[in-house]
């Protein structure tokens, strides 16, 4: 990465009770490149919304309103469900750089600005994504399917426009199978929710974080394997 000069010019700070926003905006001279820092706290959450795509702060107003507004209803919900030791300072950055359309490392979500522009409905990836701030499992906690399916149900759960974004359960088909991640197991989480336990993807949730989760979880949580349990689910996988 290229180290270069940051000229600031312009500074906006705003109060308001335990609301405030502060804005830095700058271009590293030398790369020419564009960069813009939004620091908003609410109560006792702060997001710091790094914007590195000239393109986005030209049309993405609203759509980053939105991002933000998504941040502090949905992550303290799901910390307070999932993780009440989450961290209270999260990092977005929309980033020219990150092909895909939202990555997370550590306190810190990358945003696709094209996807983002392009797809202004899909704001409930930024609910996916800072479930995996709140999941915090580190590494070698358990199978991606799981992390990636915990995440997808918190989408379900805490979702602000899910239905805006044509994002739903898909139906269970009988080539699916409980690893295949994402929207597919999470529908198996809202099934065992409903059928078997409720609250059992917090459990699992936090066995991940404890790293304590292996393959006899399932029994010890449910008194049945997790093959056992799709056996179950695909017998009758309805949910309400
Ligand atoms: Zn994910």
């Amino acid at each position: 990465m290229k180290l270069s000069i940051v000229l600031v010019f312009a500074i906006l700070f705003i109060s308001a009770g335990n609301h405030s926003s502060a804005r830095i905006r700058s271009y590293k001279n030398m790369s020419n490149s564009f960069s813009e820092t939004d620091s908003v706290a609410r109560n006792s959450y702060t997001l710091i919304f790094i914007d590195n795509d000239a393109q986005f702060a030209k049309q993405g107003a609203l759509v980053k309103q939105r991002m933000i507004e998504a941040f502090f209803k949905v992550y303290p919900a799901e910390a307070k469900v999932f993780n009440k030791k989450s961290i209270h300072r999260v990092t977005f950055m929309i980033d020219p750089e990150y092909q895909g359309v939202a990555a997370t490392a550590g306190d810190t979500v990358h945003f696709n600005p094209e996807w983002m522009l392009r797809t202004p409905t899909d704001i409930d990836v930024v609910t996916h994504e800072v479930m995996h701030i709140v999941q915090e499992y580190g590494y070698s906690a358990g199978p991606v399917w799981l992390t990636e399916g915990i995440a997808d149900y918190a989408r379900y759960k805490f979702g602000v426009d899910n239905a805006g974004a044509k994002w739903s359960m898909p139906e269970y088909k009988t080539t699916q199978n409980y690893t295949n991640s994402y929207r597919i197991t999470a529908r198996f989480f809202v099934w065992m929710e409903e059928k078997v336990k409720s609250g059992v993807v917090k459990d699992l949730d936090s066995s991940l974080r404890s790293h304590t989760y292996n393959n006899d979880t399932w029994k010890e949580l449910t008194g049945k394997t997790v093959d056992e349990l799709w056996a179950a689910y695909a017998s009758n996988p309805a949910i309400s």
